[in-house]
């Protein structure tokens, strides 16, 4: 689920989590440590040096072989294993402070207690999955991050009805579906084993959860995967225009140059990609609607 880069050549990202520390803190508590704040390429960190990443706000930049897990720092949820590509996703739906907010696909929720913390803990977040045992990680997750927005709903999301009134006042849904997971470097021996039905199934996964948040009126979607495929991608957002003109796509990150592949008559180029060895993490898509 993308939470940790674990190749030994792309930098380790830490987040720093504002729902239980300050961005200014961590960096004094960092230095008291030991650790040098230097403005370099993300390739030339060495051990004992972090960076600030220039495009995420709150996400640190380390050496490859740095190993924080036996840090105070992340035992007491401060620091949160994220790679920046999986940061994306609740970076680019950001939530207004208030705002009633879905996660469709949580678990294990790292980008939930981001979304949590762009909120700063304010508003309502409902944290859906359908994989019990993976919803028991994260409400362990959420409740390290200090999350205290949040209502987990261990359900399939197509199952939840968008007229409920609870869910009246949502105005962004995060949709990070089960993917094939292409994009994930440190994975690559084991996508290898990954028989063509099972990518397939995983595609018709995507696609059929495409169709159901066309339901949800008057939102801002972020659709991401952690796949390189333009099925599970481009051609998912396609579909989505195609089927309802009501959607329409908005620019992600405009200074961002790695974009989504271009389709005739289709802007999915307002779509980022993330590439390994162009953007320092791993493969990665976020397409963002309004609907
Ligand atoms: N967003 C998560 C994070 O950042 O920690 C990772 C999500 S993982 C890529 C996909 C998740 O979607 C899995 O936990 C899976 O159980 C869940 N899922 C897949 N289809 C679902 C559905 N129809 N309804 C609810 N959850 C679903």
């Amino acid at each position: 689920d993308l939470i940790e880069t674990k190749h030994p050549l792309l930098p380790k990202y830490l987040r720093v989590n504002t729902l239980t520390t300050t961005f200014k803190k961590m960096v004094v508590a960092l230095e008291k440590d030991g650790y040098s704040q230097v403005d370099i390429n993300e390739n030339e960190i060495e051990l004992k040096q972090f960076s600030v990443d220039p495009d995420i706000s709150n996400l640190l930049v380390f050496n490859p072989k740095t190993d924080l897990h036996a840090h105070q720092l992340y035992k007491n949820g401060s620091l949160i294993f994220q790679d920046k590509a999986s940061c994306l996703s609740a970076f680019v739906l950001d939530p207004a402070p208030h705002t009633h907010v879905i996660d469709a696909c949580a678990a294990p929720g790292n980008k939930t207690s981001h979304l949590a913390a762009i909120m700063n803990n304010t508003g309502k977040l409902f944290a859906v999955d359908r994989d019990r045992d993976r919803v028991k990680i994260m409400e362990r997750q959420l409740q390290k991050a200090n999350v205290q927005n949040c209502e987990i709903i261990n359900s399939d999301f197509m199952k939840l009805n968008p007229t409920d009134p609870k869910f009246q006042k949502v105005e962004c849904i995060l949709v990070d579906p089960s993917c094939s997971g292409s994009g994930i470097v440190s994975r690559d021996l084991e996508n290898q084993k990954d028989t063509n039905a099972e990518v397939l199934k995983r595609l018709a996964l995507s696609k059929f959860l495409k169709l159901k948040f066309y339901a949800w009126t008057s939102c801002r979607v972020v659709y991401s995967t952690c796949s390189i495929h333009q099925e599970e991608n481009e051609d998912v957002v396609k579909s989505a225009l195609k089927q309802n003109p009501f959607f329409k796509l908005l620019e992600v990150m405009p200074a961002w140059t790695n974009r989504g592949i271009k389709m005739v008559n289709y802007e999915t180029q307002k779509c980022i990609r993330c590439d390994p060895a162009v953007n320092c993490t791993n493969g990665f898509f976020v397409a963002l609607f309004l609907h």
